[in-house]
């Protein structure tokens, strides 16, 4: 089949003009017909007078008998445009006037067409309608149609009451008068009438194919062309490739969704990439600080007893005391490097949110104040106590309050720090951690993520197929990876065990198909449907739980802002838009210690107006 067949473009014209072409042909059927009944009436009509007049003028002379003037009048009648014929026939068929001379004295055949109408029954009919009178012949087939109409003349009083007279009073019907008129007019009108409609109907559907081609070619044609293009774009792993979105219509709405989806897809794959780096940088990182720790102490050490040695030459102390603070500045690159590992564990204890923040605050005032940097807190003081370790949550704001400060132009800004105890719904926001099959394996995939966190891998067969099922580590969030799956699950399996996580007792209380459920390491049973597309989980020890609460603090800085192509990598280990100043672990150390306390942290920035750091610290871990 030729690819131009299957075009919505080419069905949508076959659709529209054979429907056209059906209305048009119909309509002009009906219309050509009563257009065609109208006219022969009018002829019809015509005929009638004509009829009826030729009997009346020929009456006067008929009662005298005055043959001669019939036959001119007759004639001189029969001579006028559009009259075929009028002949005058007695009861016996004889033909006794005409306007064609040659006819009289012709017998005529009272089987034949003029004569039919009354003798069809044997016997003669003596009022007829006009439309019995009337018939449309041809004398033959080649010849245009003739409309004849007959007139019977009846038997009067005067008739057989005048001397000169043979006729009997018992005769109803003295003869017949018949006028033939050609419908050569009407016929041409309505041929005419017939190609009109015709012409009419292509050009219609000339006209109809051309509007809905150029139509479809501008409303569907382009966009799914640009969208075909689009899809091919991101396979080939452009994510940034963008749709117009300025129409808003349904193709529209699908090009709002479809980079809706890109840039979902863009994202999960930075973050995807971002934790891939933090972690592959983490234990290079952790490394790299290892070897430089220990020269670093040496040179310190070294450095310091030659401080002591020559305290009596000032030139060469000059140069030991920039070495020895140069080295010591190498160790705080290296203790953040280690920060960044997350080589140093936690301490946590019990701690007020608010003192830790005052305490970042007195640290960086000096800094503050050379940057003209004014700070606004609404420090509430009945902010629940987090567990968390206070040096590094110190650690947190100090770098967020530098970097605010660094943000700002040389007229200096405000920090605006704000605390809140908010509640969120377990669901959708608690991430398992930790999942265990019966023998207490490890269901957990660091190979493959969904939105930057490792899931849940169990290994899966359905009807036909078999691969690995990758839950969403997000209660309540369904972005499941089904790997080669397709149609309904059979069985759900540990990796490495077999032993199967179906349930069979527990069905989904929504679908009532099986559900699957293993255990969350220290925090009970987790379940959920097996059937694909079904969103019911459950998860009773955080259900019961209920909302949790978390301290949020909002750190808003009226900076330059963040540029929009940056935002994604500011969290990653050595990314900084600073230049030489800073070593651009902040922010990354920053997210490992949040991470550690179990919260988040996300920023929103506007470029030229400022930027927002959100954390959240769950009050109870
Ligand atoms: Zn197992
Ligand atoms: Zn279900």
């Amino acid at each position: 089949m030729p690819a131009w067949l299957d075009k919505i473009g080419f069905r949508l014209i076959l659709v529209v003009g054979v429907t056209a072409i059906l209305i048009i042909g119909v309509f002009s059927y009906f219309n050509i017909r009563s257009h065609t009944e109208v006219l022969l009436a009018e002829v019809e009509r015509r005929a009638n007078q004509l009829s009826e007049t030729v009997k009346y003028s020929t009456r006067h002379d008929m009662l005298f008998n005055q043959r001669e003037r019939i036959h001119r009048q007759i004639r001189d009648i029969g001579e006028q445009p559009g009259i075929n014929r009028i002949r005058l026939l007695n009861k016996t068929g004889e033909i006794v006037y005409s306007s064609k001379p040659d006819d009289i004295g012709k017998m005529v055949d009272k089987n034949a067409e003029s004569c039919f109408v009354c003798h069809s029954d044997q016997k003669p009919i003596e009022r007829l309608t006009i439309s019995e009178r009337t018939r449309v012949f041809r004398l033959h087939p080649d010849s245009v149609r003739i409309m004849g109409i007959i007139n019977p003349i009846y038997n009067e009083a005067s008739c057989w009451e005048a001397s000169c007279h043979v006729h009997e009073p018992e005769q109803k019907v003295l003869g017949v008068l018949d006028v033939t008129i050609p419908l050569a007019d009407v016929d041409a009108q309505v041929q005419s009438s017939r190609l009109e409609m015709t012409i009419f109907a292509l050009v219609s559907f000339v006209a109809l194919s051309c509007i809905i081609g150029i139509f479809v070619y501008r409303w569907v044609e382009i966009p799914v062309h640009t969208m075909v293009t689009a899809t091919h774009e991101i396979a080939g792993g452009n994510l940034n490739h963008a749709l117009p979105e300025n129409r808003s219509d349904e193709l529209g709405q699908l090009a709002r969704a479809f980079n809706h989806m890109t840039r979902k897809m863009a994202e999960a794959r930075l973050q995807l990439f971002q934790s891939d780096k933090m972690a592959s940088l983490g234990r290079l990182a952790a490394g790299v600080a290892h070897e430089i720790n220990n020269p670093l102490t040496g040179v310190l050490t070294y450095s310091s007893y030659l401080m002591k040695r020559t305290a009596s030459q000032p030139d060469i102390q000059e140069d030991l005391k920039v070495i020895v603070r140069e080295t010591l500045r190498s160790r705080e690159i290296v203790k953040s490097l280690l920060d960044f590992a997350r080589q140093s564990v936690p301490k946590k204890s019990a701690a007020d949110i608010c003192e830790i923040i005052r305490r970042s605050l007195s640290v960086t005032e000096n800094q503050l104040r050379l940057h003209r940097v004014k700070v606004e807190t609404n420090f509430n003081e009945d902010m629940p106590h987090v567990v968390v370790d206070s040096n590094q949550m110190q650690q947190v704001f100090i770098n967020l309050l530098v970097n605010a400060a660094d943000a700002m132009s040389e007229s200096g800004g405000t920090i605006h720090i704000h605390l809140a105890r908010i509640n969120l719904s377990p669901y959708g926001t608690t991430q398992i951690r930790k999942a265990l099959c019966n023998k207490n394996h490890n269901l957990m995939s660091p190979d493959i993520k969904i939105n930057g966190l490792p899931t849940i891998r169990l290994k899966a067969k359905s009807e036909g197929a078999e691969g690995f099922l990758y839950l969403d580590p997000i209660y309540g969030s369904h972005q499941h990876e089904y790997g080669i799956l397709s149609g309904n699950i059979m069985s759900l399996q540990c990796p490495q065990c077999l032993t199967s996580v179906i349930n069979e007792s527990v069905r989904c209380p929504k679908c009532n198909a099986l559900t699957y459920s293993f255990e969350v390491a220290g925090k009970g049973v987790f379940r959920g449907c097996t059937r694909n597309g079904c969103d019911w989980q459950q998860w009773p020890i955080m259900d019961e739980a209920g909302v949790r609460e978390f301290v949020e603090i909002k750190v808003r800085d009226n900076g330059i802002g963040i540029p929009p192509e940056d935002m994604s990598r500011i969290f990653e280990p050595f990314f900084t838009t600073k230049g030489q100043k800073g070593t651009g672990l902040g922010l990354s150390v920053i997210w490992g210690i949040i991470d550690n306390h179990d919260g988040k942290i996300t920023v929103e920035s506007i470029p030229g107006l400022g930027t927002t750091f959100t954390i959240r610290i769950p009050v109870k871990s």
